[in-house]
């Protein structure tokens, strides 16, 4: 018999593939395991909430798989005080993880359905440090300011110069660059006194970023 305390056995091969594919961060993977990404999936998908896939959600998007989620957290190498904007609200699950790690978290989703399901959720799971924005990200307000990390769910097909305008000294930015409808390139730009660094992180497959908010709720 499992020990009371001992978290359902879906959440412990959860922890296990994401041990095992290398995530080691020990705030990341309890943070991992105390989002409850059952709530950011279609009830119809519920089941499978807790296995290493992205699934779909309204509108054509997907809520990526959580090992990537995981790893792209890991490497933001996120600090209590961060400001963290987030391109692409999707489901709200990746902000919610952010949430948990920084400071305050800006995520902007083009869908409004989307953006109005993530808020809510968002909101009735206590994360209150984040705010959801109906709007394109890449159109981001001057008024929004500047960020510690920047985090990009969403393909884009290089390096949005603007967006890298709004990232602090020290600061960290994240994305899927490469073409639209195939695999992506995970690169990381971090900002130092010399100049910035740019590394590859590997292939990944995200649903691309498009211009404007979407005409389709
Ligand atoms: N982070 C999400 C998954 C993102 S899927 C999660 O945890 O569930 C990518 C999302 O980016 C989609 O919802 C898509 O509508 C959104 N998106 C694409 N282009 C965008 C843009 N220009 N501004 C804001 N959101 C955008």
């Amino acid at each position: 018999m499992p020990s009371p305390a001992a978290p359902p056995p879906e959440k412990m091969m959860f922890q296990l593939s994401l041990r095992r594919r290398g995530i080691s961060d020990q705030a990341v993977l309890r943070t991992m395991e105390a989002v409850p990404r059952d709530q950011f999936v279609d009830p119809g998908y519920r089941d499978g909430a807790w296995r290493d896939t992205a699934l779909p959600i309204a509108c054509g998007q997907t809520i990526s798989q959580p090992f990537v989620v995981a790893f792209m957290t890991e490497q933001l190498e996120l600090r209590p005080r961060d400001r963290v904007l987030e391109i692409g609200t999707g489901s709200g699950y990746h902000a919610a993880v952010l949430s948990r790690l920084a400071a305050d978290v800006l995520s902007f989703e083009r869908f409004k359905t989307l953006a109005d399901r993530a808020r809510k959720r968002l909101a009735e799971l206590g994360c209150r440090n984040v705010e959801v924005v109906f709007g394109d990200g890449f159109d981001l307000p001057e008024t929004a300011g500047t960020f510690d990390r920047i985090l990009i769910t969403a393909a884009v097909p290089e390096l949005p110069a603007r967006l890298l305008e709004r990232l602090d000294p020290g600061g960290v930015l994240i994305a899927p660059v490469g073409p639209p409808n195939g695999r992506q390139t995970l690169l990381r730009v971090r900002r130092t006194p010399n100049g910035d660094e740019h590394k590859a992180l590997g292939e990944v497959r995200f649903v691309p970023a498009l211009r404007g908010i979407a005409r389709e709720l």
